[in-house]
C-alpha cells in the first residue's frame, strides 16, 4: 500500500509519497510559493532532485503538480493515482473533539472549521489542502492527523487556565498542545533504542525548531506539553516568545497605542531569536554573530537555552523523575551548542553529558549522556510524514474491517 502524506501551509505543500510495505520513501518535495511570483515545485525521488518554476495560483493547482509528477512516465514512481491507497494530511488543530488519527469527511470538515478561531494561521490552509486533494483525487480514502491529538492525555490541572473558568465553558480556552505527531514518534523510537516498553518510561522530548516545545511523557501519555492555547506558549522561538507575563501585551497596547492585531504580530512574527539578538530567527545567523562578540546575539541564545532547561527541570518533578530525554528538529538534531548549554551542570538530576558525543550527533540518532549517566539523552531525528502515515494506514485498515 502506498500512502501520499500532505503537510499543507498557507503558501506551501510538502508530500512524500511512502510505501508501507517497507517504509520506503517513493518521492517526496515541496511546492513553495503558491500565489505569489516565484512558485516552484521540488521534487525528490531517488537520487535525483527537480525543481520546477512555474506559476502555481493555489493550492489546486499545486496538488495537481504533485500527481501529474507522481504518475510521469519519466519522473513518476506510479503509473496511476489509483495505486495511492490513501491520503494522511497533517492537520494543526482540532480542538477538544477528536483524539487520533480520523478518515476526514464532511462531519470532521466542519468540526475543523470550527476550529480555525483557536489556529488561525494554520488551519485555514490545512483545510484548502484536504478540500483540494478530494477534489482531485476523488474515492481516495483521506485521514487527518491533529498536532494536538497526543496531548489529549493532560489531566485538567494540566490544562485549565487559573483565569475565570465561564472562558473553558464558553470558548474552549484550555491548554491543546501541538507537535504531537513528532512527540509521539520521537518517544517510540526513543523507548525501541532503550529496548523498554514506551508504557514503562518517563520521557522529556524536546523539539526544537523554528517553532519548540517540550513534552512530559509519563507511561507513553503527554501528561504535560509547553505549548497551549496557541503554539505561542511556552519555549522561546524563531519568531514566537513564548512564555512572557500576561501584562506586557496590555502594557504595551497602552503605551504604544497599538491593537490587538499589533500585539499578535509582536508577539508571533517578532518576538523569540529574532526580537531578542536583533540578527535573525534562525539561530545559525544568531550563533555565527555571537561567535563575532555580538552581545544580544549571545543573550538571545542563552535565553532560549535556559528556557529549555527550566522547562526540562519542571517537567522531572512533574513526572517525579526522567528516563530518557530526546532532542529533535531542525535545532535539537543539529545544534551542539544548544544541547551543551542546556544538559551542562545537570548532575544534581543526573544528566551527565557526554560532549564529544553530543558533536557527533548531527541529524542523525547519537546518544549524547555518558555511559554512567543515570538519565539517557537522545538525539533522534523526528520523522512526522512517517508516523503520519502509518496512522493513516491503521485507520484506513479498520474502516475497510
Ligand atoms: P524546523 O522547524 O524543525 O524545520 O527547524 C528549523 C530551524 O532549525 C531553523 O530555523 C534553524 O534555526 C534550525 N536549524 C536548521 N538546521 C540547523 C543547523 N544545521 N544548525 C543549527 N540549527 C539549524
Amino acid at each position: 500500500m502506498k500512502i501520499l502524506v500532505i503537510n499543507s501551509g498557507s503558501s506551501s505543500i510538502k508530500f512524500q509519497l511512502i510505501d508501507m510495505e517497507n517504509l520506503d520513501v517513493l518521492a517526496k518535495g515541496l511546492v513553495e510559493r503558491i500565489g505569489i511570483s516565484g512558485s516552484k515545485l521540488s521534487y525528490y525521488k531517488k537520487g535525483k532532485t527537480d525543481v520546477i518554476e512555474q506559476p502555481i495560483k493555489d493550492h489546486k493547482e499545486g496538488i495537481n503538480l504533485i500527481i501529474s509528477y507522481l504518475i510521469d512516465p519519466y519522473e513518476g514512481v506510479i503509473k496511476d493515482k489509483s495505486e495511492i491507497s490513501a491520503v494522511g494530511h497533517r492537520v494543526v488543530h482540532a480542538g477538544e473533539k477528536y483524539s487520533g488519527t480520523v478518515i476526514l469527511n464532511k462531519d470532521v470538515i466542519d468540526a475543523l472549521k470550527a476550529c480555525i478561531p483557536l489556529a488561525p494561521l494554520h488551519n485555514p490552509p490545512n483545510i484548502i489542502g484536504i478540500e483540494a486533494s478530494m477534489d482531485i483525487l476523488t474515492g481516495i480514502p483521506m485521514a487527518g492527523t491533529f498536532d494536538t491529538a497526543f496531548h489529549h492525555t493532560i489531566p485538567e490541572k494540566a490544562y485549565i487556565y487559573p483565569i475565570p473558568y465561564k472562558y473553558y465553558r464558553k470558548y474552549r480556552i484550555r491548554r491543546y498542545g501541538f507537535h504531537g505527531t513528532s512527540h509521539f514518534y520521537v518517544a517510540k523510537e526513543g523507548a525501541k533504542k532503550l529496548g523498554k516498553d514506551l508504557e514503562e518510561l518517563k520521557i522529556i522530548t524536546c523539539h526544537l525548531g523554528n517553532g519548540s516545545s517540550i513534552t512530559a511523557i509519563k507511561n507513553g501519555k503527554s501528561i504535560d506539553t509547553s505549548m497551549g492555547f496557541t503554539p505561542l506558549e511556552g519555549l522561546v522561538m524563531g519568531t514566537r516568545c513564548g512564555d512572557i507575563d500576561p501584562s506586557i501585551p496590555m502594557f504595551l497596547q497602552k503605551n504604544e497605542e497599538i491593537d490587538y492585531k499589533e500585539i499578535d504580530r509582536i508577539l508571533n512574527k517578532m518576538s523569540g531569536l529574532q526580537g531578542i539578538s536583533e540578527v535573525s530567527s534562525d539561530i545559525r545567523d544568531v550563533e555565527k554573530r555571537a561567535e563575532s562578540g555580538d552581545n544580544q546575539a549571545q543573550l538571545a541564545i542563552e535565553i532560549l537555552a535556559y528556557r529549555i532547561k527550566k522547562y526540562i527541570g519542571s517537567y522531572v518533578a512533574a513526572m517525579n523523575g526522567v528516563d530518557l530525554i530526546i532532542f529533535t528538529a531542525g535545532i535539537g538534531e543539529n545544534d551542539c551548542l544548544v544541547r551543551k548549554m542546556v544538559l551542562e551542570d545537570m548532575e544534581f538530576l543526573g544528566i551527565h553529558f557526554d560532549s564529544i558525543a553530543n558533536d557527533k550527533a548531527i541529524r542523525k540518532y547519537g546518544v549524547i549522556s555518558t555511559s554512567d549517566s543515570k538519565i539517557t539523552v537522545m538525539v533522534i531525528p523526528t520523522n512526522e510524514e512517517l508516523e503520519i502515515a502509518k496512522q493513516t494506514l491503521k485507520v484506513v485498515l479498520n474502516e475497510e474491517k
